[in-house]
C-alpha cells in the first residue's frame, strides 16, 4: 500500500490551505515561547501570551517598541548582536530564565522577534559539564601516577626486564597513554569551545618553539614504543606570540599524539615551527595511512570519526581535531589538513602572533 492511501473508499476530507494570516495567528497563539511581531516603523504589531508574561506587555499592540519598558533589553540586545538579517542572542531574564532571542526580517521590512526558552536545557548542560569535570579531575590523579611508575618500568628503572616482561609494560603504558588523552581532551572539548566554552583565555608571553620542544619530549617515548622516529625542526628566529600556552600545548599535542596513532611501525613523524608573516605555523607531518579528500573538513568537527582500514584498530573519541580548530580559531587562527591517501598526512595550525589579544 502506498504511506497515506486509506484503506476504505470514504475520500479524504480537504485540508484547508494554511495563509500567511491563519500562520501568523497559530504562531502568535502558541502557548510556549515568546514571539513578537514589529512592523517596519518599529510598531508592536502582534505578540503572544508568552510574550506579554515574560515581558510584562499589557495592551501594547500599535506602540512604538522602543518605548515599551519590558522590551527594552531585548532590542538592546538585538542591538548590540548587529545588523544581521538574523541575529541570534542569549537574554537572561529578570525571572531567572534564559531565552535565545532570535531576530527576522519580514518579507515587508518588519522583524519577527521568536524567543526560545532554553532554561532547563542550560541547568542540564551545565550539570553535565559538572559531572565530567569531577569525573575527569578525579580519573586525572590516579592515571597519573599510574603513567609515572610505568614509564619508569618501560625505561627499565627498577631494573632489566625479560622480552616478554617489556612487551607486556609497554602495552601497558600505551593503554595509560591513550585514558589520559582522553581525559584531558573531555575536559577541553568542552571548555575550549569558540561557541559555548566558558574557558577564558590566558594570554601571555608564549616562546613557540618551547611549547613544540616539550610536547615532542613528552610524546617520544610512546613514538619509540610504537617505533616511529620523532623529529622537530624549529626556526631559530621565532616571535614570542601571545598565546594561552595551555591551549597551545593540547591542540600540538593531539597533532602529535594522532602522528603517533595512526602511523605505522618504522616510519617517521616530522612537528616543525616556522615563522611566517605575522603568524607563526605548527606542521606535523607523518607517514601512516592519509586521508580522503572528501573527509578533510569534516574531521574537524566534534565527535567525527573516520575508520579506513588502515586504522581500524585506532581506538578514539573524535575530540582531537575537533580541540586542534577550536584553539586556533578562538586565537584568531585556522587549522587544515593536506594529505593523500597511502601517502601520509601533514596538520598544520597557524596561530598569529598577537593572536589571544583580539580574542575573548
Ligand atoms: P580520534 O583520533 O580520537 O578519532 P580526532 O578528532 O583526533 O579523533 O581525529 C578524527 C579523525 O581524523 C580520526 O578518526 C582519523 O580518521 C582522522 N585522523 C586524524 N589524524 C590523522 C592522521 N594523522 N592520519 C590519518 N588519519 C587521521
Amino acid at each position: 500500500m502506498v504511506a497515506g492511501q486509506s484503506m476504505t473508499n470514504a475520500s479524504p476530507e480537504p485540508v484547508p490551505a494554511m495563509t500567511p494570516d491563519r500562520m501568523l495567528d497559530a504562531l502568535l497563539s502558541s502557548p510556549f515561547d515568546p514571539v513578537l511581531l514589529l512592523d517596519s516603523a518599529g510598531n508592536l504589531e502582534a505578540y503572544n501570551r508568552a510574550a506579554e508574561a515574560e515581558l510584562g506587555l499589557s495592551s501594547a499592540a500599535g506602540w512604538p517598541a522602543t518605548e515599551l519598558e519590558g522590551l527594552k533589553p531585548v532590542l538592546a540586545l538585538l542591538r548590540d548582536a548587529g545588523e544581521q538579517a538574523a541575529a541570534t542572542s542569549v537574554w537572561q531574564a529578570d525571572s531567572g530564565r534564559a531565552f535565545l532571542v532570535q531576530n527576522n526580517r519580514t518579507p515587508h521590512g518588519g522583524l519577527l522577534i521568536s524567543m526560545r526558552d532554553i532554561t532547563d536545557w542550560r541547568q542540564l548542560n551545565a550539570a553535565q559539564g559538572d559531572i565530567m569535570h569531577v569525573v575527569s579531575h578525579d580519573l586525572r590523579t590516579p592515571l597519573t601516577v599510574a603513567k609515572g611508575i610505568t614509564e619508569m618500568l618501560v625505561e627499565n628503572y627498577f631494573g632489566e626486564l625479560t622480552a616478554d616482561q617489556q612487551t607486556a609494560v609497554e602495552k601497558l603504558a600505551l593503554s595509560i597513554y591513550g585514558m589520559v588523552g582522553l581525559v584531558d581532551n573531555l575536559q577541553n572539548a568542552g571548555r575550549f569551545d569558540p561557541k559555548t566554552g566558558f574557558y577564558k583565555l590566558d594570554p601571555a608571553a608564549v616562546d613557540v618553539g618551547e611549547v613544540a620542544r616539550k610536547i615532542v619530549e613528552t610524546q617520544q617515548l610512546p613514538a619509540e614504543i610504537q617505533d616511529l622516529e620523532l623529529t622537530l625542526t624549529v626556526d631559530q628566529a621565532l616571535p614570542i606570540v601571545m598565546a594561552d600556552r595551555v591551549m597551545l600545548e593540547s591542540a600540538l599535542g593531539n597533532l602529535v599524539d594522532n602522528a603517533i596513532k595512526y602511523s605505522s611501525p618504522n616510519t617517521a613523524i616530522a612537528v616543525s615551527v616556522h615563522s611566517e608573516g605575522r603568524s607563526v605555523l605548527f606542521s606535523v607531518r607523518d607517514q601512516g595511512p592519509g586521508i580522503a579528500l572528501e573527509d578533510q573538513e569534516r574531521i574537524f568537527q566534534r565527535s567525527v570519526r573516520v575508520e579506513s582500514p588502515g586504522n581500524k584498530r585506532v581506538r578514539g573519541s573524535g575530540l582531537g581535531l575537533y580541540i586542534v580548530q577550536s584553539v586556533a580559531q578562538r586565537h584568531g587562527g585556522e587549522a587544515w589538513v593536506e594529505s593523500t591517501p597511502g601517502d601520509g598526512s601533514t596538520f598544520y595550525m597557524r596561530i598569529p602572533v598577537r593572536a589571544a589579544q583580539a580574542s575573548r
